[in-house]
């Protein structure tokens, strides 16, 4: 497979062609973002631990009936992929109240929700990828109907029911995470993006240590070690 020209660079990927029009590379960047692109920094090997564990956690969902965009992972920083066109709603799953769920609506940090919370925010960074209803979403031609929204929930739901019991079992609560969709060249819905400790939070079921992003958002440092470890329960290592 032949990496051709960078079609897109975010903030944690860079986005390049190939010589197949359905395929596309993510290079998994070690650069760490938080507060919109107000914090920044980078950690060397970061990239490549996503990667890793982004990897596996597509592997295990295709493997359990989720269609993803997941193909093989060519090297340490770089995943094949279907290419799609990005659907503009970050979907956002949380078991445990923490983040901005407590900061917005006072549940106290930690509250163990009664329920699967699933949210919709606008993926759209000048504007801080602000919450959306259904109603929002269809006005602003995010999707086309509202089946649509519907199977994004369903789809969500679904992940978190394989991935929660999953990480359980690994000591780790999965407290949050955020997915991404994209339709494919036969407008099929797919799960896109990562699935890593960059966009999850994972909390050690014995100690309550974060094992995320937090711990940069938090200054609290180790965030290599946390990755490294996430990344090890995984392999069963
Ligand atoms: P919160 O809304 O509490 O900040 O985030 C909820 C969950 O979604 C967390 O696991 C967080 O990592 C993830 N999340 C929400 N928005 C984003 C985002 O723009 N980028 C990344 N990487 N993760 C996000």
């Amino acid at each position: 497979m032949e990496k051709r020209e960078l079609l897109y660079e975010g903030k944690a990927k860079r986005l390049f062609a190939t010589d197949d029009e359905n395929l596309v590379i993510s290079e998994f960047k070690d650069d760490l973002t938080a507060f919109n692109g107000l914090k920044k920094s980078s950690e060397t090997g970061k990239g490549a631990l996503n990667n890793k564990i982004s990897t596996e956690l597509f592997k295990l969902l295709e493997n359990s009936g989720i269609k993803t965009h997941f193909v093989k992972m060519l090297d340490d920083n770089h995943m094949l992929h279907t290419k799609v066109k990005v659907i503009l709603i970050e979907v956002i799953v949380r078991n445990i109240a923490t983040g901005s769920l407590s900061k917005n609506l006072g549940i106290p940090d930690g509250t163990i929700l009664p329920f699967t919370l699933v949210e919709f925010d606008y993926k759209n960074d000048a504007l801080g990828d602000p919450k959306l209803n259904d109603q929002h979403a269809l006005i602003l031609g995010l999707v086309d109907y509202q089946d649509e929204l519907d199977k994004l929930r369903r789809m969500a739901r679904q992940v978190n029911d394989i991935l929660k019991p999953y990480f359980a079992e690994k000591g780790l609560n999965l407290v949050d995470f955020k997915l991404e969709f994209g339709k494919d060249k036969d407008g099929n819905i797919i799960l896109i993006d990562e699935i890593s400790p960059d966009n999850c939070r994972f909390w050690d079921i014995k100690s309550g240590e974060k094992m995320d992003k937090d711990r940069f958002r938090q200054g609290l440092g180790g965030l290599k070690v946390a990755y490294e470890q996430v990344l090890n329960r995984i392999l069963g290592k």
